[in-house]
């Protein structure tokens, strides 16, 4: 059983992942707002080898500069246009899956907002979140990744 299931609107492409979400996060930058066509983005960061995609269409891709300057390389469904999952390049360990396309959305438990100065003043913000007016710091997410991944190892 995954923990983890989801996919597009079409039902072209569809996921499944075996390791639970390493972070959680709503990022409220203006990349977020645009990839996600709304106030902001639901991500889940998972590992990209617990993850496969079974897809009968293209994957459609696009790159864009993070406000970190990181390039971040995002995917949509080339037939029905549903983000899927970004990641980026020079870390394609991690796979940054769009909450939007989870089967079951309640697993969702954010513990932060980031790019908060960004958001906007009509989307009110979760009560429980720890709030960043920018970019997620280390102990958000370099530091539970590597955690991850070195016990991983061991
Ligand atoms: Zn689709
Ligand atoms: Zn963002």
């Amino acid at each position: 059983m995954p923990l983890l299931s989801g996919g597009c609107a079409c039902g072209k492409v569809r996921y499944e992942c075996s390791e639970k979400p390493i972070v959680q996060l709503i990022c409220h930058c203006r990349d977020c707002q645009h990839a996600s066509g709304a106030a902001f983005a639901a991500t889940m960061f998972v590992p990209a080898d617990r993850l496969d995609y079974k897809i009968e269409t293209e994957l459609h891709f696009y790159d864009v500069q993070a406000e970190s300057g990181r390039t971040l390389r995002r995917n949509s469904c080339g037939e029905c246009g549903s983000p899927i999952s970004a990641h980026w390049p020079d870390m394609q360990g991690v796979v940054l899956l769009a909450v939007g396309g989870l089967d079951d959305q309640s697993m969702f438990q954010p513990t932060h907002e980031v790019w908060v100065s960004r958001a906007e003043a009509w989307h009110p913000f979760l009560p429980d979140t720890i709030k960043l007016d920018e970019g997620p710091t280390d102990d958000v997410v370099r530091d539970p990744l590597r955690a991850y991944f070195s016990s991983r190892q061991g």
